[in-house]
């Protein structure tokens, strides 16, 4: 009985920690309602929530010195960060995003 209880307590343990650690879909409606959101890496806008959720735009909270933020990941960019690990990704990144704005 105490090894069934125990792994519950575990895994109730994991799905509140996921759940205060994001809850995406809420945040995504929060920002959109404030009309001013945009990718962290790409300067891309955010959509209307419903389509931000449906193509899975990412938040993510990060915690600062003084303060966390907020920041918004796109699709492209989630994808791209997966494939080529954070390093390279912002390498190519400021190639990319050049190549927009030039
Ligand atoms: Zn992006």
């Amino acid at each position: 009985m105490e090894t069934i209880s125990q792994a519950e307590v575990r895994l109730s343990a994991v799905k509140t920690h996921r759940r205060t650690l994001l809850d995406v879909d809420a945040a995504l409606r929060a920002i959109c309602s404030t009309g001013k959101g945009r990718c962290w890496y790409c300067d891309q806008r955010l959509p209307r929530a419903e389509e931000a959720i449906s193509a899975r735009w990412n938040v993510q909270r990060v915690e600062g010195k003084r303060v966390a933020s907020i920041i918004l990941i796109c699709p492209t960019c989630q994808v791209e960060l997966a494939r080529m690990g954070e390093e390279e990704f912002l390498r190519n990144l400021s190639l990319r995003v050049c190549n927009v704005v030039c």
